[in-house]
């Protein structure tokens, strides 16, 4: 075991602060990671604040993990001490069910072991994600960095670059198809390059009229904000596909009511409470309404591939972790272009 230091919340209510943690000894197949960046996503606040309930605390959030291989157990062939390494959200799975053989490990039939507020697949044994220095993670969940990508800005892709880029995959998002992307926050920017990327039209749905100029930075041609009625009549069945990544409750009948005739709407923003539909939303234009969590190993491998050939990464904001849970207040604002991530060289002091 190896003590090593990390910011935690110890309940709902308290804001993150520094502590120490354990690290196992690195097993043959184990990489130890010295952390470099860690990205913030939403999901860390939720978690961090119990928003959608059973939390374990301690918690160490953070699962956009970029760090340097420091050692490599006899077994391991990934990756060699030096190479950068990522992290995401899952740190290990049962490997032999159904989803585990299918590459979709974050469907393990015994669930997977999450990167943090979770456990070993022991169930025991608590995991801790990136607001720490050091990190012991099986070879299987690491993932290579592409050379020519910012490791600062490589790292928000471990999570808000595979949750958008698996459901515009599934959906076969091709060139000319008109994609929405509601809400332009760390998910949401990310989506709109990846869709960009893939030859969509993207038209930002945003709260924020001050994003606009940005919007079309990222790659979108067109941008409406959703608190004025007028968006939703003037882009009425004109989607083919809509990913909403709004972290908050909010009106999903109001934009399915923007989808063709059979388009789809994917959920990926996880808001802790349910809203109401409403089955005529669906039913008039047999249209679809999904939802898609993460990534397996493969198709993150296959993104970070992706992005590193065409040379994608997130717009960062890197903060020290001392400024964490300002950080946190910033982005219930809205107020982030468009991930935080912590530069954990700020935490080695
Ligand atoms: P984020 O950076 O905070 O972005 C969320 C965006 O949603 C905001 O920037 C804002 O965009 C919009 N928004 C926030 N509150 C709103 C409200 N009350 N009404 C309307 N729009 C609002 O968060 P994120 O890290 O991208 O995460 C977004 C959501 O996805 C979270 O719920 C997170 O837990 C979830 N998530 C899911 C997965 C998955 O696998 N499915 C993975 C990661 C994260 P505008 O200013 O443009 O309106
Ligand atoms: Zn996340
Ligand atoms: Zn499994």
């Amino acid at each position: 075991m190896k003590k090593v230091s990390a910011y935690a919340a110890a309940s709902p209510k308290s804001p993150l602060a520094p502590t120490t943690i354990e690290r196992r000894d690195p097993g043959p197949k184990d990489l130890s990671i010295e952390i470099l960046y860690a990205g913030i996503c939403h999901s860390d606040i939720h978690q961090a604040r119990d928003e959608w309930g059973g939390a374990r605390f301690p918690m160490v959030p953070g699962h956009e993990i970029v760090g340097r291989v420091t050692a490599v157990g006899a077994e391991v062939t990934k990756l060699r001490v030096g190479d950068l390494a990522g992290v995401g959200c899952m740190v290990d799975s049962c490997r032999v069910c159904g989803p585990c053989r299918e590459d979709v490990e974050q469907f393990c039939e015994s669930g997977c072991a999450f990167t943090y507020n979770s456990t070993e697949m022991d169930r025991t044994t608590p995991t801790f994600g990136g607001y720490s220095t050091d990190l012991v993670v099986d070879e299987r969940f690491a993932l290579r960095i592409p050379a020519g990508l910012d490791p600062a800005a490589a790292a928000p892709l471990l999570c808000a670059g595979i949750t958008t880029y698996s459901p515009l995959k599934r959906l076969g998002v091709k060139p000319g198809d008109r994609v929405g992307v509601v809400g332009l926050g760390g998910l949401g920017h990310m989506a709109v390059k990846l869709a960009a990327s893939m030859g969509a039209e993207v038209t930002v749905l945003s709260t924020s009229r001050a994003k606009e100029a940005d919007a079309r930075r990222l790659g979108a041609v067109g941008f409406e904000v959703t608190n004025d009625e007028a968006t939703f009549q003037k882009l009425a069945g004109r989607l083919d596909v809509v990913i909403d990544t709004v972290s908050a409750p909010h009106d999903y009948n109001a934009y399915l009511g923007l989808l063709r005739p059979r388009g789809t709407m994917t959920l990926v923003g996880a808001p802790p409470e349910p809203t109401a539909l409403n089955a005529f939303a669906l039913i008039g234009g047999a249209k679809r309404l999904t939802g898609s969590l993460i990534g397996g190993i493969a198709e993150t491998q296959e993104m970070l591939d992706y992005c590193g050939e065409r040379g994608i990464a997130s717009d960062v904001e890197i903060i020290p972790i001392q400024d964490v849970n300002k950080a946190y207040e910033r982005m219930l604002r809205g107020d982030v272009r468009y991930r935080f991530v912590i530069d954990i060289a700020s935490l080695r002091g």
